[in-house]
């Protein structure tokens, strides 16, 4: 008698666990883990699941479906990948399937993986030189089809005895002004022939190659001591101002590495960050170098997941760069992970689930892999620093910056004062307009930074104070000058700007407060002479407009250029001298006790980008709080003393890295009913975790897409291993599931919620 086997798969819901299936003994062979099958679930409703693993222990249930068919020959998923969706599901508590959907591009297109096709265009025969003469004479009468021939022996240099070489058909075509029916012709007459042959959906990037710049004595010295460190750690922390080089410290790590034969992932928190990064790396590495971010296609991921998961050494990809989901590439053989600007919040997942840190998961993939990890930041986040000054991590210090330039002097603007004194030109104080008055005198660049897009944070009716508010959601509209309409930022909901008030019928709306948009509209006023471009969510919704952007500030093609956060970080621009940020008050009043620790690193990113090259930038800071502490701690880039002074607070108020933090949101789409049943929740949590538990509370943002909201914090011992309270949270949740009604909510799980 033969024995049953069994197959635990995973599937794509957000149902915890793994599923086993029966493997039918015709593809028996075929089921292994990690190669995708067909299966039914629920109803009659098909998925596509990974195997995780295959064995003969028949399940508990009577009638256990069969897998209906095996989707890829070859394993798609290796043994570390499964390891780290597991590791991810267990730690932030959702399902491994969660993990497969954010992990992985579309599962269908990985499987029909069709190479894309492009047309070629060849000589028929190996024709001596005479006998090319005499086509071409006998073309004589059409000069369309001759120039066709022409511009093909001309791109492939083709003579007698030479090798027959391929041009792509659009660039034939280009070179010789034709068109396609016309070298059909010469295609027919059998003098040319077309063939399709599969090409990268990649676009490769011209890059010339040129050897890895040589450290500097204080680069030296910390790249020394980071492999030092490395003998005795698996993290070392790297801390160096901004331009102290970090990046070119990176490349030499990344040299040893493929060297070696390993492979490299290096993360960056923003997509508009790699644009720069790449073609620095693309001029040492080549093309091992490979990029992966959410703005690529389907095709175009599974192009780049397989050649990181093919050995081929001509093909394959052994340095990926990449954002936050790279993580999930099919690596095999990693040596190291980098973790630049690992401050960044972008790190961290926010919806939906899984909600993972890609910092912190970073640390675990290393782990997996027997890697190192170097984490990189100017102004590194209090928990990495905490884990440094402990020992946990290795530290590194840079302080410095590369060719000895000075960190940019910091002008505080005061707008209080100069809208009293009435010196204010709309949204601009004196000391900025005359730093920006010199910059572009001298024909050096300016970046302008506010954290706002759109035009107008909310518009106000001047006689009764109606301010339009989403219909969906319990935030203000935005808005939007170039599109008319406002907008709400939270669900996407827009409407028509309305000509009189929503309350009292007055025609008196009126615009309030400022965003990129605005300040770009006024910047040309104010500079009407200076070529402005602007670069936020709403610049940048096609593919290659960070690129364009980039490039034309590079090539000072704009002199000046107003941003979000997008422009804070890593970007490296020779000509930039003057940083301009418009107001710095919103960015410190924000309600969370990271608000200071991340308005300090925002504003030490943003001026990091003045004065890297020749001479020393000038950054002018607008606040109406000038004595406040953290923007008299960037005043002089003391890092130090802000994280000082943060873990004295958070210790103080046991915040994280004293405690580690459960957030927990619970909806409803009727207030009265999330009430009482996140009542009922903080109930539950408040038995097992008593004092532990903060809330139920109102969020500031209190209700999005017409679901209200509210959230439970748990604050849990840093010492005590965290599964066993994971677990008593899940329960307490899953005993709110039971309650009648319960179904109506939509219950999310935050861990570490940053
Ligand atoms: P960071 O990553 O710390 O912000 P970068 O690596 O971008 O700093 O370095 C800042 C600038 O200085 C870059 O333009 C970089 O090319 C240049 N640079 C850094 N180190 C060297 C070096 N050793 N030799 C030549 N140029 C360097
Ligand atoms: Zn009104
Ligand atoms: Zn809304």
């Amino acid at each position: 008698m033969t024995n049953n086997r069994f197959a635990d798969i995973i599937l794509p819901l957000a149902v915890k666990g793994r599923f086993t299936y029966r493997i039918p003994e015709n593809i028996k062979e075929e089921v292994k883990p990690g190669v995708m099958v067909t299966v039914q679930f629920g109803g009659r409703k098909l998925y596509s699941g990974i195997v995780c693993s295959v064995h003969d222990k028949s399940p508990d249930i009577k009638n256990v479906k069969p897998v209906i068919n095996v989707l890829s020959g070859t394993p798609l998923i290796n043994e570390s990948q499964l390891k780290l969706w597991l590791w991810i599901s267990e730690y932030y508590l959702c399902s491994e399937g969660e993990v497969m959907k954010a992990a992985m591009p579309n599962e269908i297109s990985l499987n029909n993986f069709k190479p894309r096709l492009e047309t070629f265009i060849k000589l028929s025969g190996k024709f001596s030189e005479d006998e090319l003469n005499e086509f071409l004479d006998k073309l004589k009468k059409a000069p369309r089809q001759q120039e066709i021939l022409s511009a093909y022996i001309r791109l492939t240099g083709y003579a007698t005895g030479t090798e027959i070489l391929t041009v792509s058909k659009s660039l034939l075509l280009s070179e010789s002004h034709s068109s396609a029916g016309i070298l059909d012709v010469l295609v027919d007459k059998g003098i040319l022939t077309s063939i399709s042959q599969p090409v990268s959906r990649i676009p490769e990037t011209d890059s010339y190659k040129e050897p890895i710049k040589q450290l500097s004595e204080a680069q030296s010295v910390a790249f020394e001591s980071i492999k030092s460190q490395f003998r005795e750690k698996d993290i070392v922390l790297l801390h160096g101002v901004t331009s102290s080089g970090k990046t070119e410290i990176y490349i030499h790590l990344i040299e040893e590495q493929l060297k070696k034969g390993k492979q490299v992932l290096y993360m960056l928190p923003e997509i508009a960050l790699t644009t720069q990064i790449i073609l620095r790396l693309k001029r040492h590495f080549g093309e091992v170098t490979g990029v992966y971010h959410s703005r690529f296609s389907d095709p175009e991921k599974v192009e780049i997941w397989k050649r990181v998961a093919e050995n081929d050494p001509l093909n394959s990809y052994r340095l990926i760069l990449g954002v936050r989901s790279s993580l999930f590439l099919p690596f095999s053989n990693l040596g190291l992970i980098i973790v630049d600007e690992e401050h960044d919040g972008s790190y961290k997942q926010h919806d939906p689930a899984p909600r993972y840190h890609a910092r912190d998961s970073a640390i675990m993939l290393a782990t997996m892999h027997n890697a190192k990890t170097i984490l990189g930041s100017a102004s590194p986040s209090v928990e990495s620093y905490n884990n440094a000054v402990n020992g946990k991590y290795g530290l590194t210090e840079l302080k410095e910056r590369f060719g000895l330039i000075k960190l940019p002097s910091i002008v505080l603007a005061n707008t209080r004062e100069a809208y009293r004194k009435k010196l204010m030109v709309s949204h601009f104080t004196p000391e900025l307009l005359q730093a920006m008055d010199d910059a572009l005198g001298k024909e050096e660049q300016i970046i302008l930074f506010q954290n706002r897009r759109g035009f107008s944070p909310y518009i106000e009716c001047s006689e009764c104070g109606w301010i339009p508010v989403c219909i969906q959601c319990a935030v203000n509209l935005t808005y939007h000058k170039g599109i008319g309409k406002l907008v709400c930022h939270y669900c996407g909901y827009t409407t028509s700007m309305p000509s009189k008030c929503g309350n009292c019928h007055s025609t008196g709306m009126v615009t309030r407060g400022f965003g990129t948009e605005k300040i770009e509209d006024e910047i040309k006023i104010v500079f009407p002479a200076a070529r402005v471009a602007r670069m936020d969510q709403d610049t940048t919704r096609n593919k290659n407009s960070f690129n364009k952007l980039i490039r034309a500030f590079e090539e000072q093609r704009i002199d000046i250029l107003i941003g979000t956060q997008m422009i804070s970080k890593g970007l490296d621009f020779e000509n930039l001298t003057v940083v301009g940020i418009l107001n710095a008050d919103n960015l410190l009043n924000y309600p969370d006790f990271r608000a200071h620790e991340r308005s300090f690193q925002l504003m030490e990113q943003v001026s990091g980008r003045a004065g890297r090259r020749q001479k020393q930038g000038k950054v002018v800071i607008q606040t109406s709080d000038p004595a406040n502490k953290i923007i008299r701690l960037v005043l002089r880039h003391d890092y130090v003393s802000m994280f000082r002074m943060q873990s004295e607070e958070r210790m103080t108020f046991n915040y994280p890295p004293f405690c580690r933090m459960v957030k927990i949101s619970i909806k409803h789409k009727d207030r009265t009913q999330l009430n009482y049943y996140s009542d009922i929740l903080g109930r539950y949590l408040k038995e097992i975790f008593g004092k532990r538990v903060l809330g139920p509370e109102s969020p500031v943002i209190s209700q999005v897409q017409l679901w209200y909201i509210k959230t439970i914090l748990i604050k849990i011992e840093r010492e005590k291993p965290p599964a066993k309270a994971k677990q008593l949270i899940i329960e307490a949740i899953d005993r709110l599931g039971k309650e009648k009604g319960a179904s109506a909510l939509k219950i999310a799980v935050d861990v570490d919620p940053y």
